[in-house]
C-alpha cells in the first residue's frame, strides 16, 4: 500500500519523525470498534490495540485514536497485529459534542480535507440544516463543498439552478457540485474533487443518497466494507468494518457509524429549536434526563399545573419525538437494533424499580 494514496505527505512525515517512536511505522486508522482498531500501513492492514501507557496518559476520549488518524504503530508481524503507540497531531478534526457531557467531544473523523454537505435536489432545500452542517464542517478545519444529489430528480434545470443560487447566498465562496448516482451525471467532477490522497466525508440527512454516492464512487473495482469478526488480545470476538474506504481513482472516504449518528444530532437539535419554550422550562427539572412523567422535582409538570405552559406543547413534543425515533429506526437497521436494546433495558429498569423491598 502506497502511503501517499492514503493521504500521507511530507508534513505527516515530519510529525512522525518528531514523535520519535523508535521501531514504529506509520499507519492510518481505518476502523474502530469498542477500543479495537484496524490500521493500514505500507505492509498492509492490521488489527491493532492501543498501548497501555497511551490509554493511561489520554486526558479524554479525544486523545485516543479515531478513524482517519495517522498513528505510529509497533507491528507484530508474526501475529498480524500491531500496537498503536502514538497518535500524530491531527490536521483537521470533525467532532461532535457528546450528548449530556458538555466538554467531551466525540471525534467522528480525523485528517479530512473535504466535507461534502449533501442535500438532495428532489427535496425542498432546508437552509437552516445546511447552515448547521456547514458550521460543523468549518469548525473541523476541512474545506466544505455542497453536493446536490439526485440531480436526475430535479424537476427542471432551472430548479437546480435556483437551489444553487440559494446556496451561494447561504455560503458564499463554497463550491457547489451537482451529481446523480443514478445516471452518472456529475460523478466525474465529484471524483476529480476527491482526487488522489485526499480524504473526505459525506454528511447530510438520512435518505439524501450518501451511501449510494459512495457505492457509485467505488464502482466495481472498489474495496468495500467487508465486515470482519476477529478475536482481540483477550480472546473477545469483536466486529470491525472498514470505515476508511479507498476509491479506485484515488481518494479516501470515511464512513463511520458516527457519521450516521450525525443525523440524529441534526434531528435532535431541530427538535430542540422548535420547542425552545419547553426546553427552557425543562432546564428547571431536578433530573437532566427528566421525562416529565411524574418524576420528583419536574418543572414542566409544575408549569402545566400552574397554567404557564400549555399541555399541548408537551403532547406534541412527545409525538414528534416518537415519530423521529420511528423514522430513525426504520431508516437504519443499526438504529433498529439499538432501539430494541434500549427498550429492553428500560423494561429491566422498570422491573427493578418496582421490585418490592
Ligand atoms: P443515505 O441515507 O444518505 O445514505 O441515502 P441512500 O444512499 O440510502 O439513498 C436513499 C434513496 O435514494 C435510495 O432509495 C436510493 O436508491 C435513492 N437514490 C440515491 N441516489 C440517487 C440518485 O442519484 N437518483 C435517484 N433517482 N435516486 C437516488
Ligand atoms: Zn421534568
Amino acid at each position: 500500500m502506497d502511503l501517499a494514496e492514503l493521504g500521507w505527505d511530507a508534513s505527516f512525515e515530519r510529525s512522525f519523525r518528531a514523535a520519535g517512536a523508535e521501531g514504529s511505522v506509520p499507519a492510518r486508522v481505518s476502523a474502530e470498534s469498542q477500543g479495537l482498531f484496524r490500521v493500514m500501513g505500507k505492509a498492509g492492514e492490521w488489527l491493532a490495540a492501543i498501548a497501555g501507557r497511551m490509554r493511561f496518559e489520554a486526558a479524554g476520549r479525544g486523545d485516543l485514536p479515531a478513524v482517519g488518524d495517522w498513528v505510529a504503530v509497533a507491528p507484530r508481524p508474526a501475529e498480524g497485529r500491531a500496537t498503536i503507540v502514538r497518535v500524530l497531531p491531527r490536521r483537521t478534526v470533525l467532532a461532535r459534542k457528546v450528548a449530556g457531557r458538555a466538554v467531551e467531544a466525540q471525534v467522528l473523523a480525523a485528517n479530512l480535507d473535504l466535507v461534502f454537505v449533501v442535500t438532495s435536489l428532489n427535496q425542498e432545500l432546508n437552509p437552516r440544516r445546511i447552515e448547521r452542517y456547514l458550521a460543523l464542517a468549518w469548525e473541523s478545519g476541512a474545506q466544505p463543498v455542497v453536493l446536490l444529489s439526485k440531480a436526475d430528480l430535479a424537476a427542471t434545470a432551472a430548479d437546480a439552478e435556483a437551489v444553487r443560487e440559494s446556496i451561494d447566498g447561504l455560503a458564499p465562496g463554497v463550491r457547489v457540485l451537482a451529481a446523480s448516482a443514478a445516471t452518472g451525471a456529475g460523478m466525474d467532477a465529484l471524483r476529480e474533487a476527491l482526487g488522489r490522497g485526499r480524504t473526505a466525508v459525506l454528511v447530510g440527512s438520512s435518505g439524501v443518497g450518501k451511501s449510494t454516492l459512495i457505492n457509485a464512487l467505488l464502482g466495481d473495482g472498489g474495496l468495500r466494507v467487508g465486515t470482519v469478526r476477529e478475536a482481540d488480545d483477550r480472546g473477545r470476538h469483536t466486529t470491525t468494518a472498514r470505515q476508511l474506504i479507498l476509491l479506485p481513482g484515488g481518494g479516501v472516504v470515511i464512513d463511520t457509524p458516527g457519521m450516521r449518528e450525525l443525523q440524529l444530532w441534526e434531528a435532535d437539535s431541530g427538535l430542540a429549536r422548535a420547542f425552545e419554550d419547553l426546553d427552557e422550562v425543562a432546564r428547571g427539572c431536578r433530573f437532566r434526563d427528566c421525562r416529565h412523567r411524574g418524576e420528583p422535582g419536574c418543572a414542566v409538570e409544575r408549569a402545566i399545573a400552574e397554567g404557564s405552559l400549555p399541555p399541548e406543547r408537551l403532547e406534541s413534543h412527545r409525538k414528534l419525538e416518537a415519530e423521529l425515533r420511528y423514522l430513525e429506526a426504520r431508516a437504519d437497521p443499526r438504529a433498529q437494533r439499538e432501539e430494541k436494546e434500549r427498550v429492553k433495558r428500560l423494561c429491566k429498569e422498570q422491573k427493578r424499580g418496582y421490585r418490592p423491598g
